[in-house]
């Protein structure tokens, strides 16, 4: 082409496309999925913008927000049309192609270790799946104000960008996708397996998205059809008509003028034609008489494919497992079923309706942003998308940080609000008042529903066979193991940051300890297994379960019969630190001084049990004066003092840290700062 400047893709895309292109993965179809997908989010984007700047959506047929998806099977050719954001000559160079994203070396790490190519659009890396199934594709693109421009590549380390110089229609603004399939992939130009596919992804998409069908119909010899492209018979065009903003309403109800002055004219001719037929009832056979010959001809039409409902509106009764399903893969661009769902509407001043989903699996940014000062500040920034936030139906952001503290950013779905402004702009949205019920509704439910998935496990769990009628089965049994597995980490950050549910967050912490270290169990059951009188919950942390339980500290307590909890993730430790107290228990750090279990002995003899123990230790200690001393000589500064132990059952000494100094596991978690 003249003109075309001529890019190399970054090295990373380029490893990418590399593998793309040649792979044998048997799911290709993923693509056109991630091309709807884009196709919509620059429709939000639009729409978003269209909100403050009525402008941008441009008149006329401009002014419609749909997609369209055509195909011709002789040139091998697929088509997929928005009128979404479009982009600019830069947006191409930037966004196909030089951007390094911090998602495409994630997902070539994960290609490695045997991941599945579906989560390809989890990882911000979407358009390039198209070259699964494409050997040369075109993206023509027009931004609003903006000149048209052509992206076009082979997947050969280059692509190139130029003016389209009256090449292609002019789009008036958004993208035209151009895909040359490879040979053996002509099945995705094939109309019926597209509107399978088109129907199986765009469902809960909420644009229009139509498919063009050629039907054989009987067609009147004089009335010529049409051929190709224009003989569009277009059903009703709905621009979300319900959403109640006042601008997309009016530019709907533009829309459907036109439509039907279309209509009217057609309306108008016939109506002369049948001026001669007085009656009306005779106006079928008078039309008969009239035009007696018919031809079966090839007809193209728009075939609308889903009814872009906002499912988050409707009532939960009136929702399917797998309509529920298929909305999570579509907000989420997760392959797998949610774990859970969480939908609910909130009434009162603030006024919204969610629609969330624990996913299965933890994405794969998580816990690499919930450890950031600032999550969405990388270059680049592909932290898979959050909840999306809704106002009045209007996509807003899929990233908006006060909807969600961190520990509970793996929740995917919708928020839809009534109580926010539309037309504002996203910085203000951030710090509307509003926004802080919604998030504290949000996660007052989303620990209601972590918790009930804990209460399910646990009722599925217990011994008594009393109403077994009750009992949660199957998958609801072992939904909350899955949930601790990915997000157990979570919620441990949650104590940490969460003052205000820092209680219920307790109640969901797992861990090994001596008497269960092969199952996971929780506070209240270490409380349940306490000895009478006990009134401390004691644990000890260290790197691994097996040096934990063989460390001489935990061996006296385990031997008089105490449980004592084995904390092995490095966050244990802080988790401690915020968690001073659960019900009336107080916590104790076994690896540390003072640890006196004579407190917790019950009855009368208590006292005198203490007095003697404190006389037999005082007498111990004179005896054993010369050996402390002498130790203390030899390691001076080194230590801060040399004690006789109470706590030791096998092990001759220990190097202990002081109630109030730092233990030797934090110091170790300090020094790595792993956290
Ligand atoms: P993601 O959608 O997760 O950002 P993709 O690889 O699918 O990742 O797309 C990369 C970028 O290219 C998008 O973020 C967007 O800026 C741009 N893009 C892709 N398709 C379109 C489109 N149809 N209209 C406008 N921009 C698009
Ligand atoms: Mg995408």
């Amino acid at each position: 082409r003249d003109g075309a400047k001529k890019f190399e893709f970054q090295a990373e895309v380029n490893r990418l496309m590399d593998i793309l292109i040649h792979s044998l993965y048997s799911h290709k179809d993923i693509f056109l999925r991630e091309l709807i997908s884009n196709a919509s989010d620059a429709l939000d984007k639009i729409r978003f913008l269209s909100l403050t700047d009525k402008s941008v959506l441009g008149e006329g047929s401009t002014a419609v927000m749909d997609i369209r998806i055509w195909a011709d099977k002789a040139s091998r050719q697929l088509f997929i049309r928005d009128r979404g954001i479009g982009m600019t000559q830069e947006d191409l160079v930037k966004n196909l192609g030089t951007i390094a994203k911090s998602g495409t070396s994630a997902f070539l790490e994960q290609m490695q270790k045997g991941g599945d190519m579906n989560l390809i659009g989890q990882f911000g890396v979407g358009f390039y799946s198209v070259y699964l199934v494409a050997d040369w594709v075109e993206v023509v693109s027009k931004a609003p104000g903006g000149k048209q421009y052509i992206w076009a590549s082979g997947a050969d380390g280059q692509f190139t960008v130029s003016e389209d110089e009256g090449e292609n229609e002019d789009l008036g603004r958004g993208t035209l996708i151009k895909i040359h399939l490879k040979e053996g992939e002509e099945e995705y130009a094939d109309e019926a397996r597209l509107k399978a596919l088109v129907t199986k992804y765009s469902e809960f998409i909420n644009f229009p998205i139509y498919l063009q069908a050629t039907t054989e119909k009987e067609v009147p010899v004089e009335e010529k059809a049409a051929d190709g492209d224009h003989a569009t018979t277009e059903k009703e065009v709905p621009v979300e008509e319900e959403a109640a903003d006042e601008k997309s309403e009016k530019e709907s109800e533009e829309a459907e003028k036109e439509s039907e002055k279309e209509e009217d004219e057609e309306s108008e001719k016939d109506e002369k034609e049948d001026d001669e037929g007085d009656v009306v009832d005779e106006e079928d056979e008078e039309e008969e008489e009239k035009k007696p010959k018919t031809v079966k001809q090839n007809v193209t039409e728009w075939e609308h494919l889903n009814d872009n409902k906002a499912i988050w509106l409707r009532k939960a009764k009136d929702i399917s497992e797998e309509e529920y399903n298929k909305f999570y893969k579509a907000v989420s661009k997760d392959y797998d079923d949610a774990l859970n769902r969480i939908h609910f509407k909130a009434e009162g001043d603030v006024e919204f309706k969610a629609l969330l989903f624990i996913p299965k699996r933890a994405p794969w940014d998580f816990y690499d942003n919930i450890q950031r000062a600032k999550p969405k500040a990388t270059p680049g920034g592909t932290a898979s998308a959050g909840l999306k936030l809704y106002v009045r139906r209007v996509f807003i952001s899929d990233d908006v940080d006060e909807l969600l503290p961190r520990y509970l950013s793996f929740l995917r779905g919708v928020v839809d609000s009534d109580s926010l402004p539309l037309n504002v702009n996203r910085e203000m949205l951030q710090h509307h008042a509003s926004l802080r019920t919604i998030k504290k509704k949000l996660v007052r439910k989303a620990l209601d529903a972590i918790k009930k998935m804990a209460d399910d496990e646990a009722a599925c769990n217990a011994d008594d066979s009393s109403d077994d009628a009750e009992k949660p089965t199957g998958d609801a049994c072992k939904a909350f193991g899955t949930f601790w597995k990915e997000f157990g980490r979570a919620l441990k950050l949650g104590v940490l940051e969460d003052d205000n549910n820092r209680g219920r967050l307790a109640k969901l912490l797992r861990f090994y300890t001596s008497k269960s270290p092969k199952e996971l169990t929780s506070l209240s059951g270490y409380v349940s297994r306490m000895k009478p009188g006990q009134k401390t919950i004691y644990w000890i942390a260290g790197m691994s379960q097996d040096e934990v339980a063989r460390s001489p500290f935990a061996e006296k307590l385990v031997a008089e019969g105490y449980e004592v909890m084995y904390l092995t993730d490095v966050l244990d430790e802080y988790v401690m630190q915020q968690l001073t107290e659960f019900e009336d228990f107080k916590f104790a750090n076994i690896a540390k001084e003072d640890v006196d279990t004579t407190a917790e002995a019950e009855g009368e003899d208590k006292e005198a049990a203490a007095k003697a123990k404190k006389e037999a230790a005082k007498a111990l200690k004179e005896s054993f004066k010369p050996l402390t001393s002498w130790w203390k000589d030899l390691l001076g500064s080194k230590v801060a003092g040399v004690k006789l132990s109470k706590r030791l059952s096998s092990t001759p000494c220990v190097v202990v840290a002081s109630k109030w100094g730092q233990s030797a596991n934090m110091e170790r978690i300090m020094k790595a700062s792993a956290f």
